[in-house]
């Protein structure tokens, strides 16, 4: 049966995959026109296969968020057949409202990226798309029955500022980023999540809460008491067991996402390119005007 979801995620693969709590097969980077892909996983968990790929190394060969090659992941899973994309990713907490361990399902985005290559098409007029709705509606939905399922913590619909990196944020700065909206903030999902949209895909992004933006103090902006009613893990507890569960999660989603190719209208954002410009069916072809 072809594989038709993949989740693009980060370091923590790798040392998942040596701990063995991910089985599969490893296939390596991809070769695409746009370079090499991160390292692709073929997994197989109950019966289910997806793909996981890597955005980072490890060690030392772990790069900043600019020098990845989203456009060669992208373009790699698409070749593959894969449909049905989750990302994921570690953000910071800007609203008190979210605590260590919560899982975000993001629902808009505030991108502040601006040394990444954010589109397939600099010279032609197809990366002209409109983001609304932000993020395939189906696969959203989908995630979130997963994740009530699993009775993880998490929070249906959230902003996240996505910020160049690889440094984090001043205090000033996430001053600025709360005056905006933003509930979270990260180095992740941008351009990915536009990159994905340009070739038809649905794409979802789930942000696992990783600390607390700077506040300028020392201290949490919240914790203790207040989260303990919540819940009696501690925020290092609950930050394993998510990140541990991250491979179920794929899985419960890949066995839910047969419903989504027709349920959502993902697979034809270029269908007016396509018909205005004449675009062949392949979408390989897309990319040269020869
Ligand atoms: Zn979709």
């Amino acid at each position: 049966m072809a594989v038709t979801t993949a989740c693009i995620t980060g370091g923590e693969l790798h040392r998942q995959w040596s701990e063995g709590s991910i089985r599969g097969e490893l296939l390596g980077p991809q070769n695409t026109p746009f370079g090499s892909s991160g390292d692709l996983f073929l997994a197989d968990a109950e019966d289910q296969r997806y793909y996981l790929l890597a955005r980072y190394g490890t060690g030392m060969d772990k790069t900043a968020p600019c020098r990845v090659n989203h456009r060669a992941n992208i373009y790699a899973l698409k070749d593959l057949g894969v449909q049905t994309v989750l990302a994921w990713g570690s953000g910071a907490a800007i609203t008190h409202s979210m605590a260590v361990g919560d899982i975000v399902i993001i629902s808009d985005v505030v991108d502040r990226t601006y040394r990444r290559n954010s589109t397939f098409f600099e010279d032609s007029p197809l990366g002209f798309l409109r983001q609304f709705p932000v993020f395939c509606p189906t696969l959203q939905r989908i995630v979130g029955e997963v994740l009530h399922g699993m009775r993880l913590i998490y929070h249906g619909a959230g902003t996240a500022v996505i910020t160049e990196g690889p440094r984090m944020e001043t205090p000033a700065e996430v001053r600025a980023l709360a005056s905006m909206g933003a509930e979270i903030v990260t180095h992740t999902f941008a351009p990915e999540m536009f990159l994905a949209r340009e070739l038809e895909m649905c794409y979802a992004g789930l942000c696992y809460v990783l600390d607390y933006a700077e506040a300028g103090s020392r201290q949490p902006p919240l914790g203790g008491a207040l989260f303990e009613s919540m819940e009696s893990q501690t925020g290092p507890d609950r930050l394993a067991g998510v990140v541990g569960s991250l491979g179920q999660i794929v899985a419960n989603v890949a066995a839910a996402a047969g419903e989504i190719a027709t349920a959502c209208q993902c697979t034809q954002i270029q269908s007016q390119h396509i018909e205005q410009y004449g675009l062949p069916d392949d979408w390989r072809q897309w990319f040269s005007r020869d």
